[in-house]
């Protein structure tokens, strides 16, 4: 039989832990990575079980094999409160961590655990055991305002997965279900719009597995690398190309975004229609969703504004709304018209008056011309008034920037639960019943209703370098759930794996066999609730 170096070598499920305090807690078990005869580890971190020679890594680059034993290449990412003290910034996997003249830093911290309710250790290069029949690489045991704590840690190898951007933008990307692509592969599609947003869903299982080899590749470097907050460039069949990056502004077609709409045009004519009514007879603000008109408006009747007899094209929806004025596009509103005066059809005769002043605006400001109708009802194209362009520069003040933001949704609620639970349905229904707090790299993730565990996370609020993949394809994520130790004992939770924070971090996912464990200190964002301790956990 072929011995194999794996990477789980955790004490079998039958092997009695070590009480908490004594030590090595796994001095006396096997070592978990064994040399093969023939100079390779084998990685079982996840079904593609590589062979690695001495020297080399994995194809995941996440394993490598150091003098024949099976290392995780990536620090595990410990969060503190703040990393003002203490913390050392890095310590890289093949220098002893408790050697602070090899790092040139203060002292780490030692395992003190007075600070023990300060330390939150994430799944981010934690390491993997999937399929999981064996415990997760890091279940941790602390203490949360008295109250004794587990959290459950581990990198999650996700199959179904997705990445959901939204892009605060008007202007036109794609119709809704286009297809996006990355590097000539479809690896998404254009969904439903927002308020002032285009949305895309980006990955997914049947991009991952259900298409050709190479839309599988695309798909998981696309997802990647969003994942990890790095620009990527696609292309939407019939609309647009784009680059989108968490928290930056889109780049579509080769122009940065700017500003995000203020409103659709309807909303924008209510939110500023008494600064209009002093100093125009009419205002018009195009939007490819809602075409809005002032003295039609509501909102101008209510300011007892007289009619100014504009006949828009496009269809009416209710007095001072119109659709559709025009096709979307690049030019004002969305739209894809650059004369503004080409969407209106006319003016009635009788009502309007030569003379009468108009504004024509868009949704943000970064279009707008002032008019003043001439002897025949034509509108003839003036300086716009101070007082006017006060306004339309206040439309653009009330624009936030625009932004890209990547939420990652994973499903959680398959073998990864029995890295946390013999009896995985009774995390799911911990999960639902909020007695566990799920996170992904400490960040709060929202998990959806209904069955299952889909978890949804902002990729901005986790660690950079969050993300990993696996040739399988499949995306690798961190992932969290931290608890009551009595909720944990309750819902069959792998008891005997429970280490005390200070030794969970002795010891590590590898360190059985004595190898200094990877670690790396960074301060939780600040937008971020402490992992530990929420409520109703600790109520
Ligand atoms: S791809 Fe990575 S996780 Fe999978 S077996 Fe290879 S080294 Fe291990």
């Amino acid at each position: 039989m072929t011995e194999h170096t794996k990477t789980d070598g955790l004490p079998g499920m039958d092997m009695p832990a070590a009480p908490p305090g004594e030590g090595h807690a796994f001095g006396k078990a096997p070592l978990r990575n064994e040399r093969m005869a023939v100079a390779k580890v084998e990685c079982n971190a996840c079904p593609v079980l590589c062979q690695i020679s001495d020297g080399r890594t994995g194809a995941c680059d996440r394993y490598a094999n150091r003098d024949g034993v099976l290392v995780r290449v990536d620090p595990v990412v410990l969060l503190r409160r703040t990393l003002a003290g203490d913390a050392p910034a890095l310590v890289p996997f093949d220098r002893p961590a408790a050697d602070p003249a090899a790092e040139g830093t203060t002292p780490e911290w030692n395992g003190d655990l007075l600070h023990a309710d300060e330390v939150f250790v994430t799944g981010v290069g934690s390491s993997t055991t999937y399929p999981d029949y064996k415990p997760a690489p890091f279940i941790v045991g602390s203490k949360a305002q008295g109250v004794d704590m587990v959290t459950v840690v581990t990198e999650g190898i996700f199959s179904y997965c997705s990445f959901k951007v939204k892009i605060d933008t008007d202007r036109f990307l794609g119709s809704e279900q286009a297809n996006v692509r990355y590097r000539g592969e479809v690896v998404g599609h254009v969904t439903t719009a927002e308020y002032g947003s285009q949305m895309l869903s980006l990955g997914g299982v049947h991009h991952l597995t259900g298409g050709s080899k190479k839309e599988g590749r695309m798909t998981v470097e696309l997802m990647q690398k969003l994942g990890n907050k790095q620009a990527v460039e696609c292309t939407i069949d019939g609309g647009a190309s784009l680059v989108i990056q968490a928290g930056k502004a889109p780049i579509v077609n080769g122009v940065e975004e700017q500003r995000m709409r203020v409103g659709c045009g309807s909303a924008a004519v209510g939110i500023f229609a008494r600064q209009f009514a002093g100093v125009a007879d009419e205002v018009v603000v195009v939007d490819d969703h809602i075409t809005g008109v002032l003295t039609e408006h509501q909102a101008g009747r209510c300011l007892d504004m007289p009619a100014s007899g504009i006949e828009m094209r496009g269809r009416k929806s209710t007095p001072g709304r119109y659709f559709q004025v025009a096709n979307p596009g690049n030019g004002w509103g969305g739209t894809d018209i650059d004369d503004p005066l080409s969407i209106i059809e006319g003016w009635e005769a009788g009502v309007a008056k030569p003379g009468l002043r108009l504004l024509m605006t868009s949704t943000t400001g970064e279009h707008a011309q002032w008019y003043v109708l001439d002897d025949a009802l034509r509108p003839v194209e003036q300086d716009m008034p101070a007082a006017v362009r006060d306004i339309v520069a206040r439309i653009g003040e009330n624009c936030e920037p625009s932004l890209c933001t990547v939420l990652f949704l994973g499903g959680a609620g398959g073998s990864l639960r029995a890295g946390v639970t013999e009896n995985p349905v009774l995390l799911t229904r911990a999960i639902k019943r909020a007695l566990v707090n799920v996170t992904c790299g400490g960040a709060p993730a929202y998990v959806w209703p209904g069955g299952g565990i889909t978890v949804m996370a902002d990729v901005l609020r986790m660690p950079d370098n969050s993300f990993g993949t696996v040739p399988t394809p499949a995306i690798v994520a961190p992932i969290e759930f931290s608890m009551r130790r009595d909720d944990y004992a309750a819902l069959g939770g792998h008891m005997g794996h429970v280490f005390p924070l200070e030794q969970a971090l002795a010891r590590g996912a590898w360190q059985d066999d004595g190898a200094p464990l990877a670690r790396q200190w960074q301060a939780i964002d600040v937008g971020n609730a402490w992992p530990l301790g929420q409520p109703p956990m600790l109520g």
